[in-house]
């Protein structure tokens, strides 16, 4: 069983603080069921000083987000789709868009 986000897929976010925005996926954490989407639910992170910041501070950066909240966005119709698979030649296996019926990859 895998995921059905992958990479530079385009997302949008279903729920919380971040609803209705979209954008790049830019990490996927298959054990955790987790994704990072670009520029959305950037959280700060207070850092100590070491030896690279020596004056440490404040970073941003994005925070992931449960699968179960976000949704892909079909490349070819361009909008919220769930996925189903299919099979290419009884082998190869792909991604389907529930509302166009194209491939995706
Ligand atoms: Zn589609």
């Amino acid at each position: 069983m895998g995921l059905s986000i992958k990479k530079n897929d385009t997302a949008i976010v279903l729920s919380g603080k971040e609803k209705g925005k979209k954008g790049r996926v830019i990490s996927v954490v298959p054990l955790k069921e987790k994704v990072i989407i670009e520029n959305i639910n950037i959280i700060k992170k207070h850092m100590k000083p070491n030896r690279k910041n020596t004056q440490g501070g404040i970073i941003s950066k994005e925070g992931a987000l449960h699968i179960s909240k976000i949704m892909l966005i079909c490349p070819k119709c361009n909008k919220p789709t769930r996925i189903s698979n299919a099979l290419i030649d009884n082998q190869k296996k792909v991604r389907m868009c529930k509302k166009c019926k194209e491939v995706i990859d």
